[in-house]
């Protein structure tokens, strides 16, 4: 990497953006009387939450290792990217670059920015092609990249992540929302080496708390502070920040959600290899499959008769249809359809 200065990367006007500083939250106090929010005396959910978010952030510092100061809290992780694009693109002047096929909500999010979306194809395997990474690096300007390990929809782990977070000059968003199932390092240990980086983990998988909508950035206290400079103050609300801590202090809950889904997937794929309209089960590091039909159309239809819903990609992928691991019942209900086209 080049001289780095994150300064050069963010938007002029974040950089002198007045933040939002709730008083109370950023100062200690033994017993106050809280007269400054305009807050209802009355009722069980009446104050506001910690806009700081210190008892999770505290809980994730000891779980990660890693200071307080370099996480921050978003409203899903949904939030978090709209977050980073929002501190570094510029509206009509800056791109993005993510991987193709990948998770749609940076484009989309990069977009209602009115930013520029450039795509990376991914080879056969759906991995990125080192050569192609260069090339186009070299022919834009881009201010962020998004690099989903392991990829939505395409269910597997990116290799070499470190060589794209060395070679892009400018931030690297490591989107690590199903790092959990697949036992791979996190990139939040790249995090002392490179200041380029932002790793996202989210409470909405392995950990089954999607409608508590917690998601989490690990990056430099710089980046943090950044993120936080621009988020709604009170963007994740006391039920949720409650709930995800009640969770996280029992850390088993996480551990057999992941050993539940992984023998699901392996069940799964016994069976899957026994239904005929099946041409190829990729490879999956995660909770879902990515499988590619004899003809996905008329799959997804019959699935939807019996009210199964699944995720077609196709035609950007032809005939894929991406399906995740339901309970054992669940399961059972879809294999058994499956069975008869
Ligand atoms: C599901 C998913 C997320 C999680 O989003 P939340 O807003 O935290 O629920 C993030 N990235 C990818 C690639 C995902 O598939």
């Amino acid at each position: 990497m080049k001289e780095f200065n994150i300064n050069n990367l963010v938007r002029k006007n974040i950089l002198e953006l007045q933040p939002y500083v709730s008083f109370r939250d950023n100062n200690q106090f033994e017993n106050p009387v809280l007269l400054d929010a305009n807050e209802s005396p009355f009722g069980e959910f009446n104050r506001y939450p910690d806009s700081t978010q210190k008892k999770l952030k505290q809980k994730l510092s000891e779980i990660k290792n890693i200071s307080p100061n370099q996480i921050a809290i978003g409203n899903g992780s949904d939030e978090l990217i709209d977050l980073i694009i929002k501190v570094f693109c510029e509206p009509k002047n800056d791109s993005i670059l993510m991987m193709n096929p990948s998770f749609a909500m940076y484009g989309f999010y990069a977009s209602i920015n009115e930013n520029k979306v450039v795509k990376l194809d991914l080879d056969e395997n759906f991995e990125i092609v080192k050569e192609d990474f260069l090339n186009i690096i070299k022919d834009n300007q881009l201010k962020i990249f998004f690099l989903c390990s392991p990829n939505n929809p395409t269910g597997n782990s990116i290799n070499d992540i470190e060589f794209y977070i060395k070679n892009f000059n400018g931030i690297v968003v490591v989107d690590e929302a199903y790092i959990e199932f697949s036992g791979k390092k996190s990139s939040i240990e790249l995090l002392e080496k490179y200041p380029n980086l932002i790793v996202l983990q989210t409470f909405s998988k392995a950990w089954g708390m999607a409608g508590a909508r917690v998601g989490v950035a690990y990056s430099s206290e710089n980046i943090i502070q950044l993120i936080n400079m621009v988020k709604a103050p009170y963007n994740v609300n006391s039920l949720s920040l409650n709930k995800i801590i009640e969770v996280i202090n029992i850390q088993e809950n996480i551990k057999q959600n992941i050993e539940n889904t992984l023998n699901e997937i392996s069940w799964l794929k016994k069976e899957f290899e026994t239904i005929n309209c099946i041409k190829k089960i990729y490879p999956t590091d995660v909770n879902f499959f990515l499988i590619e039909f004899e003809n996905a159309e008329k799959v997804y239809k019959k699935l939807l008769e019996k009210e199964i819903l699944t995720s077609k990609r196709s035609p950007q992928i032809p005939n894929c249809i991406r399906i995740n691991v339901g309970s054992r019942k669940e399961d059972i209900q879809l294999i058994k359809v499956l069975k008869n086209i």
